[in-house]
C-alpha cells in the first residue's frame, strides 16, 4: 500500500492540515476514510465505545483531542458519527448488561443524557428500533457536551466552526445527518450545512 502514496506520505512527513475532525465509534465495521472518502491526512479520527465526548471538566483524552483540532490544526469541521448495530449505545439504554464490565459501565455515564433522554422521552419503543433512535439522540447528546468545551463555543460564537451530527448505516453504507430545516436525520446530500441547535432538536422531538 505504500509503494504507489510515496509522495503523499512524503508530504505528509512535514505536517498535517485535515479538513475535519470526526469523532465515531470504535466499532470495528466502521473505516472512517472509507465513509468520507478520504485519504491518510485528511481526517483527524477520535474513536471510542459509542461515539461519546465528555462534557468539559473530566479533562481526558477526548478534550485533549479537541482542544488540539482546533486551537492547533484551526479544524473548522466536527462531525459526530454514530452507527447503527452500536453495541454502546444499546448498553445506554440496557445498563444491566455491563455490569460485570465497571469500565464500560463508568464510561457510559458520560452519555448519561442519552439514557435519560431515551428514558423519558421514548418510552413507548423497544428492540431495534429503541436502539435506532438512541443512536441519533446520542450523537445529539455529544454535539450538545462538545458545546460545552471552551474552545469549540468560542469558535461557534465567530462562526468559525461547524458541529455535524451523522448516523453510518452498516448494511447500506449510507449516511444521514441531522437537519436542521427538517428536525430529522435525512441523508447527507440532503442535509445542508446548518447546525443542530438546541432549538430544532425540541422540535424534532415534537414531530416524534
Ligand atoms: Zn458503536
Amino acid at each position: 500500500m505504500f509503494g504507489p502514496q510515496r509522495e503523499l506520505f512524503a508530504r505528509l512527513a512535514e505536517g498535517q492540515s485535515p479538513d475535519a475532525l470526526m469523532i465515531t465509534c470504535s466499532d470495528s465495521r466502521i473505516d472512517a476514510n472509507l465513509i468520507t472518502q478520504t485519504k491518510p491526512g485528511e481526517l483527524f479520527i477520535l474513536r471510542n465505545a459509542g461515539n461519546i465526548v465528555p462534557a468539559w471538566g473530566s479533562n481526558g483524552g477526548e478534550a485533549a483531542t479537541v482542544e488540539y483540532a482546533l486551537e492547533v490544526l484551526g479544524i473548522k469541521d466536527i462531525i459526530v458519527c454514530g452507527h447503527t448495530h452500536c453495541g454502546a449505545v444499546g448498553a445506554m439504554v440496557a445498563p444491566e448488561s455491563v455490569t460485570a464490565l465497571p469500565a464500560v459501565r463508568a464510561w457510559l455515564d458520560h452519555a448519561e443524557a442519552t439514557r435519560r433522554i431515551m428514558r423519558d422521552s421514548y418510552g413507548a419503543l423497544e428492540g431495534q428500533a429503541l436502539v435506532d433512535t438512541a443512536v441519533e439522540e446520542n450523537v445529539l447528546a455529544q454535539i450538545e457536551n462538545l458545546r460545552t468545551h471552551p474552545a469549540v463555543m468560542s469558535r461557534l460564537m465567530r462562526g468559525q466552526l461547524t458541529l455535524h451530527a451523522w448516523v453510518y448505516d452498516i448494511e447500506d453504507g449510507s449516511v444521514h445527518a441531522f437537519s436542521p430545516d427538517v428536525g430529522q436525520f435525512v441523508p447527507v446530500a440532503e442535509a445542508g450545512h446548518g447546525e443542530p441547535e438546541p432549538a430544532e432538536r425540541l422540535r424534532r422531538h415534537k414531530v416524534c
